[in-house]
This record gives structure tokens, sequence and C-alpha cells, in this order.
């Protein structure tokens, strides 16, 4: 007998069908004689179709309302999903993040998780009860439900993991596993078995759709493997751990991200201090700034360019206006038509010419670079973005067969 938390994405529970299906998925197991934890979103676009009410009655409405709002997503579909279990014959008990024992630090729309107060779960699986947990939220020190920020239900899945020391954390969703790049897009990408959470969590962060990059980071940190898998096929997914059986890939997989904005600051004074003050005052504004390129000064001045995700590019561009008098460049220039393409592989750290690869694979397609930036386990480029699938193509070809 197994303690099994299986997570069920938006796609997975959208209508009462899918409802059904994830109910017979999850008594299958509880009938074998384990305990089963399960946690939902909320069904479909639900929380799109929230956030967009919430728009037509306020440009910008208080973050706490908004976690008010967006946790009643996952609140239908755990009801309904305990109702679906209970018609198959099965006893079953669906709770809210708080009742579960999530607690958060205050940060409303993008709380973090501070503990998982688990005794109401483990009372209720004593008690023979098939648990499901409302994903993607919690409770903070005021009392206030919290939101942990979009695609937060799978970090919910692996807190709970951890804190119950399940012995196996299951991701559904649409997908029947992590694939070596987006296979919508590029012809050749294939399934992988494993994949180590070092590489999973620089593919989630770099565009990668299928795991949120905090919950990565908490697996890895409570050392909780995940399977990835469809909730609609019924076949092995792609294990996410530590340390994989098979050898080094030297590029494990390709990611693009096309919520990129690139911002050139042009004719700034060639002195100290000048990126200083430009990205002291994008960290004040709370921009997540990415790749940054200062050219060699010449004649006195010189440039600066850098990108951010674009729904920062707005207060981006308030900032570095504000800016303008301190600073005096001469120009400004934004571009939103541009994406990010990476490779990554933890293969890298002991090998040479990876780099060189990716450009020659960019270079034969026609496709040219705006900028790089490189760590020990990936080597991105900022391209135009019409050039995206075309790029994501050329290098998967050129790495992984
Ligand atoms: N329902 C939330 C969202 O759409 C959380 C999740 O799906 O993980 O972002
Ligand atoms: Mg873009």
């Amino acid at each position: 007998m197994a303690l099994i938390v299986k997570k069920f994405g938006g796609s997975s529970v959208k209508d009462t069908e899918r409802l059904l299906n994830v109910a017979n998925l999850v008594t299958e197991d509880y009938a074998k004689g384990n305990d089963v934890v399960v946690v939902v979103s909320a069904q479909g676009d639900t929380t799109d179709h929230l956030i967009e009410k919430a728009k037509e009655i306020s440009e910008a409405p208080s973050k706490r309302e908004m976690d008010m709002l967006l946790s009643a997503g996952e609140q239908i579909s755990i009801a309904l999903l305990a109702m679906a279990i209970e018609k198959l014959g099965f006893p079953a008990v669906s709770l809210l993040g708080w009742q579960a024992g999530f607690k958060t630090n205050a940060s409303y729309t993008s709380a973090r998780i501070k503990t998982v107060e688990a005794e109401r779960i483990t009372s209720e699986l004593s008690k023979h009860n098939i648990v499901i947990v409302a994903g993607f939220q919690g409770i903070n020190k005021f009392d206030d439900i919290t939101t942990l920020g979009r695609g937060g239900s799978d970090t919910s899945a692996v807190a709970i993991a951890a804190a119950l020391k399940a012995d196996l954390c299951q991701i559904y969703t649409d997908v029947d596993g992590v694939y070596t790049a987006d296979p919508r897009k590029v012809k050749n990408a294939v399934k992988m078995d494993e994949i180590e959470y070092s590489e999973m969590l620089e593919l989630a962060t770099l565009g990668a759709q299928v795991l949120n990059n905090r919950s990565v980071e908490m697996a890895q940190k409570y050392g909780v493997e995940l399977e990835v898998l469809s909730s609609l096929e019924r076949k092995p997914g792609t294990i996410v751990k530590e340390k994989v059986k098979m050898e080094k890939m030297l590029v494990r997989g390709v990611a693009c991200d096309k919520n990129v904005c690139r911002f050139s600051i042009i004719g700034l004074e060639d002195v100290p201090g000048i990126a200083f003050r430009v990205f002291n005052s994008l960290a004040k504004s709370k921009i997540n700034v990415d790749i940054i390129l200062q050219s060699v000064g010449r004649d006195g001045t010189k440039d600066i360019s850098f990108t951010v995700p674009e729904d920062q590019q707005q207060d981006a561009e308030n900032a570095l206006e504000s800016l303008k008098d301190v600073l005096k460049y001469q120009s400004l220039i934004k571009d939103n038509k541009v994406s990010k393409v990476s490779i990554v592989g933890t293969g890298m750290e002991s090998h040479h010419g990876v780099a060189a690869k990716m450009f020659e694979a960019l270079y034969t397609a026609n496709i040219n670079i705006q900028m790089i930036s490189t760590s020990e386990i990936r080597v991105s480029v900022l391209i135009d973005e019409k050039d995206t699938d075309a790029a994501a193509n050329a290098i998967h070809d050129a790495f992984i067969k």
C-alpha cells in the first residue's frame, strides 16, 4: 500500500466527461488499497475568465480581492470531483487550501507556501477518504485567502507530497510527458523517459509549459520524484528526479519563450554608476531583467540593452523614461517582436563547442542572433520572434536525433 498524490490540471478536469475520467483514475488506485490525495486546478479556462471579469470592473483590482475571486475556480472543481467519486461509490472529501493546512506568506496573487500543516489531510486519510485538495491557494497570517501565481497547482501537489512523504507524486496533464521541445512546433521532438531536476527547472523557467518552475524547485529541495503523464492515455510518462540513469546528454531539450521584450538605451555617458542607476531603478519597480548586454564605450558614450518579460514592458518603459533627465541618454528603443530560444543540458558542463554548434545551426537556417547569454547548463539566444519555430527546429535537429 502506498500514499499517492495525483494532480490534475485544468484541461484534465475541463468538463463533466473529463471529471468522470479523473474519478476513474483516482478510484482505481484507491481500490488497490492505496491512500490517495488529489490536487486539482480550476476547470479549463476558468481562471482566465475570472481575470477577464475582474478587468471589466476595474483596471487595477486589489490583489486581495483577486485572490478571493481566483480561488473560486478551484473550489468548483474539488466539489465536482468529490461528487463524481462518490457517484462511483467511493468515499471522498474536498478541502480548500486553508482546510488542507496551506499557510503562505502575505503576498497576494503570488504567495509562497510556508508550511503545509497536514493534520486534516492525514485524519481524512485515516478515515479512508479520498482527499481532494484545491490547488493554487492557501491562507496568510491575516486569515485571508492567497493564491500562488499562475500554474501554482503543481506546487501545491509537490508541497503535499513533501509534507506527507508520499511514495508517488503524479502530475497529470494533456501531453504524455516532457518532450525535448514543444512537439506542436518541433517536428522531431521526442518524449523523455527521465529528466534531472536541474534540467527541468531550466526548461520550465525558459518557456517549456509542462511544469511550473517553482514546483520543480520545491521537488528538488525536498527530493520529491515527479511523474508527468497524460490523463487521457494510460501509459508511463516522464520521471523528474535528481540523477538520471541514462548517459548524460549534451543537450536535453530546447525551450522557446516569446514573452520577451528587448530594450536598448542608446548613447549613455561612459562613466561609472550608469548601469547601477538603470538596473537599480528597474529593480525598485520589481522588474525581472534577463539578458543584459553593454557595448564597449566609444567617443565617451555606450549603449545598454536588456530583456524583460513582455507583461512588464510598460513598467520598464516608465522607469526608464523617468530616468531620461538624470541619465541624458540619446534614445530608448523597445522591441517586443523578439523571442528567446534556449538549449539545456547538464552534459554541457564538461563539453566545449556546444554554443558554437548552436550558432552554426542558426547560421545555416539564416537566423540572426541579437543577444546571447549562457550558464553552466544553458545557452540562450534572442532572435526575431518570427524565426522562433525555424530556430527551434534547426537547433533541435543539430543536437537531438
Ligand atoms: N488555476 C490556476 C491557473 O490557471 C492554477 C493552476 O492551474 O495551476 O493558473
Ligand atoms: Mg515577444
